[in-house]
């Protein structure tokens, strides 16, 4: 759970230095794209699945950063499909 929010963040900050030095936009990333954590596991082991509210104002927004699969169909369906999501999350959810 730690390593994939690790990892996120750090496609996040490579992916904008790049991006934003080089063409000067703005881009957004769905941390939920990486996110598929054994809920049971973690709550077994005292532990509790990480959720985080969203307050990146885009008007498509749903609010929360929780796992992939609670992301609506068709946006886990555009996700896989564009391969916005890395290989263990196609693997799981194709
Ligand atoms: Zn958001």
């Amino acid at each position: 759970m730690f390593r994939s929010f690790i990892f996120s963040l750090l496609l996040l900050v490579m992916a904008s230095a790049l991006f934003n030095s080089v063409y000067c936009q703005e881009i957004t990333y769905d941390y939920s794209t990486t996110m598929n954590d054994n809920k049971k596991i973690i709550e077994e082991s005292g532990g509790r699945l990480w959720t985080m509210k969203c307050k990146c104002k885009n008007e498509t927004c749903r609010g929360i950063i929780d796992q992939f699969k609670t992301l609506p169909n068709e946006v886990k369906t555009f996700y896989i499909k564009n391969k916005f999501v890395p290989d263990f999350i196609i693997n799981k959810f194709s």
